[in-house]
């Protein structure tokens, strides 16, 4: 089986931009340096919060990345994202877009219109998943991962599975793949759990594996309580854990569960650049200041 190592609670969250209420977890809180989590590289969680009415869309404005990519997953409420490849789109609730920055980008992001100006509950995840060196200079690419293109995989209560990334065997034995491409081999996917219902993982020990409680409470291995915007971190022995909403838990829980081979590659990270070596990190800087990533009106 495989053991949990920690439970965290969420920490102290703070503003990215004006849009995005966040509490870090990957990298910095307690012992998620960007290597414990390898090859996710940062996760920021904005738990559910309300936002009031705005006329001016909340967010964040123009910046670039290079060398990884970044997956937003929306729980609640819309975003908005526009890049200086002129792509562009909305990501809604239960919609995820996977960004491959990888070469460059620039882009924003922001609160979309219309949720804008209503307002309220806001509820996402933003992860940072690395590229192995031979492909951080790649051609960036988006994935639109709209909900309905998710595998969906039933558990037997009512609950159940979308997959995102990677597969996932059910209680059949039969294999599910999600639809997004990816560099490394990569698990990322929503659990829906109903009263009774049990899902089971199984990934090798030395994927690093870990799970974010976005809703309601659950039981991991049927012994460890994690409440609601915890954090779940296994260690890396044993490859098999169950986790089932807790009797407490008056709603239905959802979780989001990842786990991922390690890539053991050397990391340089500054800001939105995260490359292998120092001279590479350098080098993202030059090419910004020199207008390499492009141009995106704010
Ligand atoms: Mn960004």
């Amino acid at each position: 089986m495989k053991e949990v190592e920690l439970i965290l609670s969420p920490p102290e969250p703070h503003f990215v931009g004006d849009g995005f209420r966040v509490h870090n977890f990957i990298p910095g809180a307690y012992r998620l340096d960007m290597h414990r989590m390898d090859p996710f590289i940062m996760l920021d969680y904005n738990s559910k919060h309300i936002f009031p009415p705005s006329d001016k869309p909340k967010g964040v404005g123009v910046h670039p990345h290079r060398g990884f990519e970044t997956v937003t997953i929306a729980y609640k409420g819309k975003v908005a994202h526009h890049d200086s490849a002129g792509g562009g789109g909305i990501i809604g609730e239960g919609d995820v877009q996977w960004m491959t920055a990888a070469s460059g980008v620039l882009h924003k992001e922001y609160h979309e219109e219309e949720f804008s100006k209503t307002g309220g509950e806001f509820q996402m995840v933003q992860l940072w998943v690395n590229l192995p060196s031979k492909f951080k200079m790649s051609a960036p690419k988006y994935q639109a991962i709209e909900n309905a293109k998710m595998q969906r995989v039933d558990l037997e209560k009512g609950g159940y599975i979308e997959l995102i990334a990677g597969d996932y065997t059910d209680f059949n034995g039969e294999k599910h793949q999600g639809p997004a491409s990816t560099f490394s081999p990569v698990h990322l996917s929503n659990a829906s759990l109903h009263a009774g219902d049990t899902a089971h993982y199984s990934f090798p020990a030395h994927y690093n594996t870990a799970i974010v409680v976005i809703e309601g409470e659950i039981i991991v291995n049927q012994e460890f309580v994690a409440p609601t915007d915890n954090f779940v971190l296994f260690a890396n022995k044993g490859e098999e854990f169950t986790i089932e909403k807790s009797p407490e838990s008056v709603e239905n829980a959802k979780v989001l569960v990842l786990s991922g081979e390690p890539l053991r590659e050397p990391i340089a990270a500054h800001g939105p650049f995260v490359m292998n070596t120092r001279q590479e990190l350098v080098q993202a800087f030059n090419d910004f200041n020199d207008g390499k990533f492009g141009f995106l009106e704010d």
